[in-house]
């Protein structure tokens, strides 16, 4: 995908700070931010950066994501990858201040000396160790530390019997589970819930005007519309958006334009908010029938990042 150069995507790194104070107040323990995929598509490096003090450590998926940021050393602190490692060398890891997931002897074993972090798979089924295996696992690699994926309380329940009472630091939670105190443990590994209400992507409507017959590609009926600057190209498809404020919609797309259905008194250089103030993740997701994840990743990347403090 190629991002609009007409696409505004503004990050707002103060109301990332404030999401991460009130986590970490309300769940009382501390925070692993995940900031994987580039923090789903709005910056690691300055993600990463508004919020090192306020959090322990950091989540990526692969060492090469910690690397290309240099995680470690620009902030000081620990960065957990949750994939598969990428390399067996310790030394790879310890030079960036990775701890490394691991998920079976022969991993455990060969990292060991870089503080490796036990994978128990508790349902995802995927590049995680199985509880039976667990105990082998945490002898190889010398471990302290586990995770699990937990989308719901029979995950968390499977954690806590196979790895509770071990003297393990353990953790659970991502978005989905800080709601539940139990699953809060040791430590939450938000992603999404950090970036909650902190990036409004917007455009200016370059046309305006009264429809006249069968409209687009697909002859759509509309008395008025517009035309924004980005379509598939960028990420875009049809789905709810507003315009000076009101709910409206994206019509149609093409690969870099799209329609959008106005009212009588909206006009060429008005905004079209594509995300953002009263439209969130969650409803431009149920009409591109995606997770709010996938939302707000093909958002950021829909145009040009800029950030406020
Ligand atoms: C992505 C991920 C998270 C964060 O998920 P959110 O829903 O964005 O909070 C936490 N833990 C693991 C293992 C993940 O892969």
């Amino acid at each position: 995908m190629a991002p609009s150069p007409a696409i505004t995507v503004k990050i707002d790194l103060s109301r990332v700070r404030q999401n991460a104070r009130q986590l970490r107040d309300r769940c009382g323990v501390p925070i692993l931010a995940t900031i994987k995929a580039d923090a789903y598509g709005l910056g690691a490096i300055e993600i990463s950066e508004a919020i090192a003090d306020l959090v322990e450590g950091f989540c990526v998926f692969r060492l090469r994501e910690a690397i290309g940021a240099r995680l470690h050393e620009r902030t000081g602190r620990r960065v957990l990858t949750f994939g598969p490692p990428e390399s067996l060398e310790a030394d790879d890891h310890l030079r960036h201040g990775v701890c490394p997931a691991v998920s079976n002897v022969v991993q455990a074993t060969a990292l060991r000396d870089c503080n490796p972090v036990l994978c128990l798979d508790t349902g995802m089924q995927r590049f995680a160790c199985r509880p039976a295996d667990a105990a082998e696992v945490i002898h190889a690699g010398h471990i302290h530390e586990a995770f699990t994926h937990a989308t719901n309380e029979r995950q968390l329940a499977i954690f806590l019997q196979t790895l509770g009472g071990l003297g393990l630091r353990l953790h659970a939670a991502g978005s989905s589970m800080l709601e539940t105190p139990e699953a809060r443990l040791d430590a939450v590994r938000p992603g999404f819930a950090l970036y909650r209400s902190a990036v409004r992507v917007s455009t200016p409507l370059v046309e305006a005007r009264d429809t006249n017959g069968p409209l687009g590609y697909t002859a759509l009926h509309a008395i008025r519309h517009g035309v924004i600057l980005g379509g598939y190209a960028c990420g875009l498809a049809p789905g709810p958006c507003l315009v000076n404020g009101r709910p409206a919609r994206l019509i149609e797309c093409g690969m870099q334009s799209s329609y959008v259905e106005l009212d009588p008194r909206d006009r060429a250089g008005d905004e079209v908010v594509l995300l953002g103030d009263e439209l969130d993740e969650k409803a431009i997701a149920a009409t591109w029938q995606v997770t709010p994840h996938q939302a707000l990743l093909r958002l950021a990347g829909s145009g040009i990042r800029t950030y406020s403090r």
